[in-house]
């Protein structure tokens, strides 16, 4: 039996793997291997593979039988590949150690370079280079990321050592900078790093318990158990939870020659994007650091340069750039973001990786559309095809964020990077930590932060945006922040924070924690207190991709709209209709409430039908002005569904005001009388409603049953109204729907009835109009006995909100705050089957219910108007069974539009 491969080499023009071999190689590794076999200046390495990864976890930290020769074999390969040797006092072979997981995780796992220095080897890089201070900055920087990254360990974690952690080498460097009178790093000569050098390894001695690791061979070994353990870091576990990422793929470890871009002048480093990572433009975006190393550009404690005027600088290397990042580019037909050196003028590929996940929304959404119609993802029809597959619905999302108001007179009181776009008002926070808890709080939170680490990943998911002192485009907030779609301003160092007091201030400016700030991550600016924002708008590269997907997609996509102007925005995204109008929304508007309670509190059937009288007039209004919007388009009206008890003032409320008035009018001589009996009736009538389980009380159609006075006024209003702008020359197609049916009888009593009120009213109105009849089905008995339901309707919507709550038995109402979130940590369920449809259960139930639907009645038309019919998931699901359309809210529309479209291309 051959032995299990797992280490395999790249280098001099010819790697062992390939792209497609990311579960073991890692993206990284599979990328380097892809990049050598392309031709491309790659420094040579080895990738130890995942499955090393994996036995490391399975076998209690053991690695597996021939991994230390295949190791050893591949080392000595590389030492040849590169003409130096790991340890050589002559001419040392340094290498870098980096993990790379088979899903990319920006910024999550961790990095060593200039691996194999040691008091011996520093000799022989300083002969090479002739360079000294060269060689002990690199030594200085190799110490601090060693002890930092392989044995500092992580907080809460028994092999925390917090002084082996690189602030406090940090401190240590800052201290000599302070003896020597200078401020830049650079600044520090030879003799200076030598002595940062013996400081830093005093100060280990004394945090560790022994001298540093000094034979080279032991380095890496260190260094590599260091990667694999990184995988299971509370900060890389807390990544993996965010982005649905499952944790037993593990990661590979990329062992790499060191080049260097820290030997002079004529060396320097860069991250690039192959396009603007913020718009989509078809030009290099990101930016070079001259002589320094890439850990700079990222920390960004220099001030690098943008990409574009290294084309003045250093035009030779500029189109060498060029040209690789376009052919990168065209291999992976996607957005690059690369990293290169150039050493002593010789430039060399590091890194390539997808920059979609680190782009903006709007950078993806054009540069994908742009490479379509440039053929460079494929001829015509294909080419356009694979652009909607690439981009996701987080994209289309992101451009719907809500951008500054330009009219806001608003000035701002500093300005940063732009670094993901979007506005974002918030009480300011200085810890991932007050975020979690501020926003568990209900409040909306921009956390603020110095710059950020991947510890502070916890605190981005429940922050409206993130403010950051330090760092760029590249930094590690922007890339976390991008890839979360939240508006994030980075670098904005006019801001001077105080974490100790928790405020920061700019000039004379102090904003204490809890202040209101609003922060604009497409222009970069923080403003003081909350700004007015609008809704986003679309561009005419997201208008050109929907319209690709529109022309692949089977699935309907119509909206979840109550009022004229959500429908107007809805039709304005591309909604196909109304899927669901909930016409109680209506009954809770200011001037109406009295009317509805009015018509609740009524003792005598005319009390009543006085108070549903001047209700009328309001609800066909609000038709005639949907119906308007929705010219040519089918708009489905629900009739009443919360129970009565909705629409009057709570329980407690009633009670403590009973008591107010009642004790203002003993004190008073009755002057209150009125007032208190007022309360009262009301509190009697709440009384009298009062049920243990108003979810599963008299609500839906059972509300219609018992008082069928308020559905035949509404059914009257959607009537009169469809027929008055019938008239207009308004094509109307209205359905009427009613919700939370169980048994085809109470469908069959209800819409008898309400049939007769229909066709009074045309006979009032003196024309007629087409109208359906339907039903929600949300009630696991109406799903299980579909087929009759079938035979009375015309239409069924699945109310998943309800369907949910009724077939898990759990009340979509407290579930979440009280258990269900438990349940999704703990793995008892894999999402939140309020967001995301259950489909075993709840699906299953779906897709049984279309089937006999349709069987007795062919014509069925079939859609979904719970909060699901948004969720992209979910959306697929829906095409799968068969169903006409999904409905969801107006700002979701074009998302479901690319959902669709993506459930037909999987197909
Ligand atoms: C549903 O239950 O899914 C639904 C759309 O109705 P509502 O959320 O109004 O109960
Ligand atoms: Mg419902």
């Amino acid at each position: 039996m051959s032995e299990q491969k797992y280490v395999y080499f790249f280098g001099e023009g010819k790697a062992e793997g390939s792209a497609e071999m990311r579960d073991e190689l890692g993206g990284k590794g599979a990328n380097l291997a892809e990049m050598t076999n392309l031709g491309l200046p790659v420094p040579p390495g080895y990738i130890v593979s995942t499955k090393a990864c994996a036995y490391y976890y399975q076998h209690d930290g053991k690695y597996p039988d021939g991994l230390e020769e295949q190791v050893e074999e591949n080392l000595t390969k590389l030492e040849k590949a590169m003409g130096k040797k790991l340890g050589d006092p002559e001419n040392p072979l340094l290498v870098s150690v980096r993990s790379g997981a088979p899903v990319s995780m920006p910024g999550m796992m961790d990095t060593i370079l200039n691996l194999g220095l040691n008091d011996e080897t520093i000799k022989g890089l300083i002969k090479q280079t002739k360079n000294e201070r060269f060689a002990y900055d690199a030594y200085r920087r190799f110490i601090m990321m060693f002890s930092d990254v392989v044995l500092a360990g992580d907080e809460g974690r028994p092999n925390y050592r917090p002084e082996l952690k690189r602030h406090r080498f940090e401190e240590l460097f800052d201290e000599v900078k302070k003896e020597k009178g200078v401020s830049l790093d650079t600044d520090v000569d030879a003799e200076g790093l030598k002595e940062v050098v013996s400081r830093f390894k005093e100060h280990f001695k004394k945090a560790y318990g022994e001298e540093f690791p000094s034979d080279p061979r032991e380095q890496l070994r260190f260094a590599t158990n260091a990667v694999f353990e990184s995988w299971n870091s509370p900060r890389a576990n807390s990544f993996r939870k965010i982005k649905s990422i499952p944790d037993n793929l593990g990661t590979a470890v990329n062992v790499q020659a060191m080049v260097f871009g820290n030997m002079g002048d004529d060396c320097g480093t860069g991250v690039i994007f192959t396009r603007d990572a913020i718009t989509g433009d078809n030009v290099l975006y990101g930016n070079y650091l001259g002589n320094a190393q890439g850990e700079d550009v990222v920390a960004g404690i220099r001030q690098s340069m943008p990409i574009l005027e290294m084309k003045a600088v250093m035009p030779v290397l500029y189109d060498e750039l060029q040209e690789h990042a376009q052919r990168l580019e065209k291999h992976y037909r996607a957005i690059q973001d690369i990293e290169f050196t150039v050493e002593k003028g010789r430039l060399f590929i590091l890194q390539t990786r997808s920059g979609v996940p680190t782009a903006t929304g709007r950078a993806v959404i054009k540069a994908f559309v742009d490479m379509a119609e440039d053929g460079l993802l494929g001829k015509g029809e294909a080419g356009r095809q694979q652009a909607v597959l690439e981009i996701q619905p987080d994209h289309v999302d992101q451009l719907l964020h809500p951008q500054i108001d330009p009219k806001a007179k608003a000035k701002p009181i500093a300005k940063g990077v732009n670094a993901s776009p979007g506005a974002a008002v918030g009480t300011v926070v200085f810890t991932p930590d007050d975020a979690v808890s501020e926003a568990k709080a209900g409040k909306n939170v921009i956390l603020v932060r110095p710059e950020t680490t991947p510890d502070d990943v916890h605190g981005f998911a429940p922050a409206q945006g993130i403010l950051t002192q330090i760092g760029g485009a590249t930094s590690h907030a922007a890339l976390v922040a991008r890839g979360m779609g939240k508006p994030c301003v980075a670098g904005c160092g006019q801001i001077s924070i105080d974490l100790a007091s928790k405020k920061f201030t700019i000039g004379d400016i102090v904003v204490k924690e809890g202040d209101t700030i609003t922060i604009d991550g497409t222009k970069g600016n923080v403003y003081l207190g909350k700004v007015p924002t609008i809704p986003p708008e679309m561009t005419d590269e997201l208008k050109k991709l929907l319209s690709w997907a529109d022309s692949f997609r089977r699935l309907g996509v119509w909206t979840n709209a109550d009022y004229p102007r959500d429908a107007k925005v809805a039709r304005d995204f591309g909604a196909e209709g109304i899927g669901l109008c909930r016409t109680e929304h209506m009954f809770m508007e200011t001037e109406r409430l009295p009317v509805v309670q009015d018509m609740i509190l009524a003792k005598t059937a005319e009390e009543r039908q006085t108070a549903l009288d001047r209700l009328l007039p309001f609800q066909r209004d609000d038709f005639i002005g949907i119906f308007r919007v929705m010219d040519g388009l089918p708009v489905i009206i629900r009739l009443i569904d919360p129970p009565l008890h909705e629409f009057l003032p709570a329980h407690d409320k009633l009670l403590k005001d009973v008591t107010k008035f009642s004790m203002a009018n003993h004190q008073f001589g009755g002057v209150f009388a009125e007032e208190l009996k007022e309360k009262e009736d009301m509190l009697r009538a709440v009384e009298s409603m009062r049920e243990m389980n108003p979810m599963l009380g008299l609500r839906g159609c059972r509300l219609g049953l018992v008082m069928p006075e308020i559905i035949e006024m509404q059914v009257r209003a959607i009537i009169t109204a469809a027929c008055m702008v019938k008239k207009e020359g308004v094509d109307v197609h209205p359905e009427i729907m009613i919700p939370l049916i169980g048994h085809v009888n109470e469908l069959k009593v209800t819409k008898d009835k309400l049939v007769e009120v229909a066709k009074q009213a045309m006979e009032e109105q003196k024309t007629t109009v087409d109208y359906k009849f339907g039903t929600m089905i949300e009630i696991p008995r109406a799903a299980l006995t579909a087929d009759d339901v079938a035979e009375v309707a015309d239409f069924f919507s699945f109310g998943t909100n309800d369907l949910t709550q009724t077939v898990f038995g759990i009340s979509r109402d407290d579930a979440e705050g009280k258990f269900l979130m438990r349940y999704v940590e703990q793995g008892i369920l894999e999402r939140n089957p309020f967001q995301t449809l259950d489909r075993d259960g709840v699906g299953k139930l779906i897709k049984m219910a279309v089937e006999n639907g349709r069987k007795t009645n062919p014509k069925l038309e079939v859609g979904i108007c719970g909060e699901h019919g948004g969720d992209p998931s979910s959306i697929e699901f829906c095409h799968q069974v068969g169903l006409n359309y999904v409905s969801c809210s107006p700002f979701r529309v074009p998302i479901a539009r690319l959902a669709a479209a993506h459930a037909r291309l999987k197909e």
